[in-house]
């Protein structure tokens, strides 16, 4: 098949290296020349995402089409809504934390307590206040501790806000999964993510977390898939606290912490997400070895020397033309067994 890919960063990259691998042809959509898509893309259009006569183009050209991130342009993708089988919903829900948290809320998931920033009375504290739109890797964001922080809280953006309470979490998780045209959805193994400056640094898979978490948040994450008739590859992220699995967000696309599935399991989330949107059958992926994932930033070049000493470690390189600081410019996957002490080798790798 022909596939349309809008956006032509890592993810696109990823879907785009495991569509040719299937046999199918890229075309891809990104301003930017020389972007990631473009080692694996047929045909690359630099034109920006929202330029109609490209979509069009794209839209005659090819038989499916998908996006890898949220920046698109909701009423111009609902008119190519027969050939985009993720759709608009679920884009449209997740490109604003209001509708984010009240859509999980109205599914009974159990969200943070939450609310429209009106004036500074709706900051409460502790809390975090967030830009209701165009956030990402933590930017947007500001920690309140105290209530001398929401005066400064209310200004990091003129648009919306939404204040939202804080999670002393125990640690977070996200749910990968990848349902097909059938409605039928199968679930990654789940990693345990950790952050750093509000950007992922390590997601982390080693069957440790607790039964009943796995069990509920799996639920909700159908649960989600299902309500929004998603047909790819969704991530849904939460924090738990005492074993409660308390949702975060969604992005429906492939997501930075479902990378350690390209060496950790027998199939990756980007090619069940091509198998998905083509109308394959989507297989349930099965774990081959416990896998962390270290992301690596503009500034953490010296991890890709470091990892050449681990064995197991495979490294995955975005191909940027340019590497500013905190700036993904690729990732690490290292596999493990239960004889491996497993932060000796983070340490080795993240080491100065
Ligand atoms: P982004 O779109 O930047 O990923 P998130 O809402 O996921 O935005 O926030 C980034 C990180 O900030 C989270 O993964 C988490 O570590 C922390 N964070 C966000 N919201 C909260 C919260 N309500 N309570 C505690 N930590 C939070
Ligand atoms: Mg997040």
């Amino acid at each position: 098949m022909k596939i349309g890919i809008i956006g032509g960063g890592q993810l696109g990259m990823m879907m785009a290296e495991e569509a040719k691998n299937l046999g199918h042809t890229i075309m891809s959509l990104d301003p930017n020349p020389s972007c990631s898509i473009t080692k694996f893309s047929d045909c690359h259009i630099s034109k920006p995402y929202n330029d109609e006569e490209a979509l069009e183009f794209i839209y005659d050209s090819c038989e499916v089409i998908t996006y890898e991130f949220e920046n698109v342009n909701l009423d111009v993708l609902n008119g190519y809504l027969d050939k985009l089988p993720q759709g608009t919903e679920a884009l449209r829900i997740s490109k604003n934390r209001l509708l984010e948290k009240e859509f999980a809320s109205d599914l009974r998931i159990e969200v943070p307590k939450f609310n429209e920033v009106k004036s500074l009375n709706d900051i409460f504290v502790p809390s975090i206040v967030k830009t209701v739109t165009g956030g990402y890797d933590g930017k947007g964001q500001f920690r309140v501790t105290t209530k001398n922080d929401i005066k400064e809280a209310s200004r990091i953006s003129e648009g919306k806000l939404i204040c939202e309470e804080y999670i002393e979490f125990d640690y977070e998780i996200s749910v990968v999964s990848t349902r097909g045209k059938n409605g039928e959805c199968v679930f990654f193994p789940i990693p345990v993510n950790i952050h750093k400056n509000g950007i992922l640094h390590l997601s982390i898979v080693d069957k440790s977390i607790p039964k009943e978490v796995i069990r509920v948040a799996k639920e909700n994450t159908k649960h989600i898939l299902e309500e929004l008739n998603y047909v790819g590859t969704l991530a849904v992220e939460y924090f738990v606290k005492d074993n409660k699995v308390i949702f975060n967000e969604f992005a429906p696309r492939p997501h930075n912490s479902g990378h350690y599935t390209m060496d950790g399991c027998d199939v990756s989330q980007f090619r069940t997400h091509i198998l998905a949107i083509t109308g394959e059958e989507v297989p349930a992926p099965k774990l081959r070895l416990k896998t962390v994932m270290v992301n690596v930033l503009g500034q953490n070049k010296k991890y890709y020397r470091n990892a050449k000493a681990v064995v197991n470690a495979v490294s995955h390189d975005y191909y940027k033309n340019s590497t500013r600081e905190n700036r993904k410019i690729g990732h690490i996957n290292i596999t493990y067994n239960e004889s491996q002490n497993i932060t000796k080798i983070i340490d080795r790798i993240i080491e100065e």
